[in-house]
C-alpha cells in the first residue's frame, strides 16, 4: 500500500498533480516532465534509498514516502 500524506504539501493543487502523476506512473503510464519533455521515472524504496519521482535533468522530483 502507498501513503500519499507524506507528499510535499506546499499546495493542494499541486499535491493532487503530484499524487496523480505517480499514480500514473504506477500503472504503468509514461509521463513526461513539463519543464525538460523528459521521461520521469519512478524509483521505488526496493531500487533507491531515495524513493520518488524523477526526471533525468532533476526538475520534477516527487518525494515519495512509503510505509
Ligand atoms: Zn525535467
Amino acid at each position: 500500500m502507498t501513503d500519499f500524506s507524506q507528499l510535499n504539501k506546499s499546495s493542494a493543487k499541486s499535491f493532487n498533480e503530484q499524487k496523480a502523476t505517480i499514480k500514473k506512473l504506477m500503472q504503468g503510464r509514461e509521463i513526461k516532465c513539463p519543464h525538460c519533455l523528459k521521461a520521469i521515472v519512478l524509483y521505488l524504496p526496493e531500487q533507491s534509498a531515495n524513493p520518488g519521482a524523477r526526471c533525468a535533468k532533476g526538475c520534477t522530483d516527487i518525494a515519495l514516502d512509503f510505509v
